[in-house]
């Protein structure tokens, strides 16, 4: 690579959820003398050019999060609580659908458990947050190529030719990182035989701040509460049948969401477009390299029905952001490689941890033998009774739970 390269502090590459949390948070924790780039490949950075129908269900600790680095207030009018959480496994033909388990989605402190954020509305917030940090410069639209780790910096092509250095690069590229392919670091990971398929409705009656999984035997279904009479459904549906629903007619495509849906709402009318994701269970076997590292989903990847994607991503930025201030503050650079360290035993296990038990949860549910549904009955039936287990998934959907670091317990860097 040739000697002239623009240089910054940090370099991060992929500036979408993950990305654009951790430019504002390490702004915000290092100061304006340090220099922060951000870059993405997509054309546009408005939330316009990246239609997105998904709305993201926030655990307690991502939003205190996003109240730190000054993004909350952008989205709070649109966040909907979830207080409680319905739980329900009948078949479709079952005339009545009786309710499996449900709980008070509330933390020990009288919080919701859970926010549902629609999706643009959440970019926008953290795009505007990154973009007031004085130390944040975006470099875009623009690819990262490949780079190369140097004792003293790190040097990233680009793909028009120009070059960065810089003492840390973090790769927030999503599933399909390029960078974490060219630092050669594997993933484990398989497909799983299912779609992802996203839309939103209108409803005659209120939700009552409910969220509701139905889990099928094709997948489950969840209904997450949106402000006013609305809900945004995320169903995970086999692949065959997923592509012959979203070939239907909005009146097709209707009929098929009501069958799922139930009546318990009144009438329903879509509200929103129909998008579809192949869905896929990844790990990277490791979080970082020399001045490198993985943040969200090129580091993990994992089944969308528990909704943590996007909080285990919050997590990531989090631990980086604290590893390495500290490290700063000690006097280290920014790639110092004790600090990384610190933050892949943090972040790994964690992250390995959660992707086997939505994997497993999956599979659990996603059978439809007999006997299975009865020991799942008594399960959750089981649980149904016990107030110290259900306070255990409160915690673990609140993101309460393990570890934390500083700006989860909504503490400044
Ligand atoms: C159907 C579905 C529902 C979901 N629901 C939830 C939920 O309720 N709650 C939750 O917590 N999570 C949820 N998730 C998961 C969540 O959406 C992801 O975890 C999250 O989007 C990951 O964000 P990210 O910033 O890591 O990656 P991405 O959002 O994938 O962004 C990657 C960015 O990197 C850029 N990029 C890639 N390569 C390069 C390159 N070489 N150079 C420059 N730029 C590059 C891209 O343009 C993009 O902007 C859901 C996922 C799916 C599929």
């Amino acid at each position: 690579m040739g000697p002239a390269a623009d240089r910054f502090d940090v370099v991060v590459s992929g500036a979408s959820f993950a990305g654009l949390a951790l430019g504002c948070g390490l702004g915000q924790a290092l100061g304006p003398q340090f220099t922060i780039a951000l870059i993405d490949r997509g054309a546009g950075l408005e939330a316009a050019a990246r239609p997105d129908a998904r709305a993201s269900a926030l655990s307690a600790a991502s939003k205190r999060m996003l109240e730190v680095l000054g993004v909350w207030a952008s989205v709070a009018d649109e966040a909907q609580p979830v207080t409680s959480i319905e739980i329900t496994d009948s078949s479709l033909e079952a005339g009545v659908r009786p309710v499996l388990l449900t709980y008070d989605n509330i933390t020990g402190e009288g919080d919701p458990a859970t926010f549902i954020v629609p999706n643009p509305l959440l970019y926008e917030a953290l795009h505007a947050a990154a973009a007031r940090e004085p130390a944040v410069t975006f470099i875009a639209p623009a690819e990262a190529l490949d780079f190369a780790s140097e004792e003293t910096e790190v040097r990233v092509r680009l793909g028009d030719g120009r070059e960065l250095s810089a003492l840390l690069l973090a790769a927030a590229e999503g599933r399909h990182s390029g960078l974490r392919e060219a630092a050669g670091i594997r993933v484990v990971g398989w497909s799983y035989p299912q779609t992802g398929i996203v839309t939103s409705v209108r409803h005659e009656r209120g939700h009552g701040a409910r969220a509701v999984q139905h889990f099928l035997p094709s997948g489950p279904f969840a209904i997450l509460p949106l402000k006013g009479n609305r809900s945004c459904i995320t169903w995970t549906e086999e692949r065959g049948e997923a592509k012959r629903i979203l070939a239907l007619d909005d009146r097709g495509f209707l009929a098929e969401v009501e069958r799922r849906f139930g009546g318990k709402l009144g009438a329903l009318a879509l509200d929103g477009p129909r998008q579809s994701w192949p869905l896929e269970m990844h790990l990277a076997r490791r979080y970082v390299g020399p001045r490198f590292a993985l943040i969200g989903d090129a580091a993990h990847g994992v089944h969308p029905l528990a909704g943590q994607g996007l909080n285990l991503a919050f997590r990531d930025v989090a631990a980086l952001i604290e590893v390495v201030a500290d490290a700063v503050r000690l006097g280290f650079d920014p790639g110092d490689a004790q600090a990384l360290a610190r933050y892949e035993r943090w972040r790994r296990f964690d992250s390995a941890l959660s992707a086997a038990t939505f994997d497993g949860l999956n599979r659990l549910f996603a059978s439809d033998l007999t006997l299975l549904r009865s020991a799942r009955e008594l399960g959750l039936g089981l649980v149904d009774r016990m107030p110290a287990l259900k306070r255990f998934f409160v915690g673990e959907a609140a993101g309460l739970t393990g570890e934390l670091p500083r700006l989860l317990k909504g503490e400044a860097i």
